[in-house]
């Protein structure tokens, strides 16, 4: 059975992640989304809210599960019987410190990396560009999945009093 995980933090999930995340979930068996626990990064989305968001838009795919972890992305992979991890890649920029990764990834466990080029539609999409324009009222619709936008704005207005 060929299972991959597409790890990341999904602060929030936008459609460039659903993109890869659909695009994988055709390629393999299963896909599992991992979502990273970091508590020293500042989220503006818990890991319970990044995970349910998650949920709710892979619901239509009948291979895709959800779950967190924390630590080495390759040791969750082992744990999960998983030796492939997919990953989006958007522009030059973001190959330097991928190919590290899976370099990296490959010497401690075996672990190969899978890139599929960003559909040119979001190649310029982040989730934090989206936090960024969001938070200063800019038009995010498209770029983001709608159950989605519904919580940045809530999020955004509530933790931003007076901005
Ligand atoms: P970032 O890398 O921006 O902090 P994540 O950690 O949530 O965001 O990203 C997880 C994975 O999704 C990474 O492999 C990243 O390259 C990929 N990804 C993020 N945005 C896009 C996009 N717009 N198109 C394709 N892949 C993307």
């Amino acid at each position: 059975m060929a299972r991959v995980v597409c790890p990341g933090s999904f602060d929030p999930v936008t459609n460039g992640h659903l993109d890869i995340i659909g695009r994988a979930a055709g390629l393999h068996d299963e896909v599992i989304v991992a979502v990273l626990i970091n508590i020293t990064k500042k989220t503006l989305f818990t890991v319970d809210e990044r995970v349910e968001m998650l949920g709710e838009v892979t619901r239509g795919y009948g291979n895709v599960r959800v779950e967190r972890f924390h630590g080495l992305t390759v040791d969750f992979c082992v744990a999960n019987g998983v030796n492939m991890i997919v990953k989006g890649l958007r522009a030059v920029s973001d190959f330097e410190y991928e190919m590290q990764m899976a370099q990296m990834n490959y010497r401690l466990a075996k672990i190969e990396t899978m890139f599929m080029t960003t559909n040119p539609q979001y190649s310029f999409l982040s989730s934090s560009l989206v936090k960024e324009v969001a938070k200063y009222g800019g038009d995010v619709s498209g770029l983001v999945p709608e159950p989605v936008l519904g919580r940045l704005h809530t999020r955004l207005a509530v933790s931003l009093p007076g901005e």
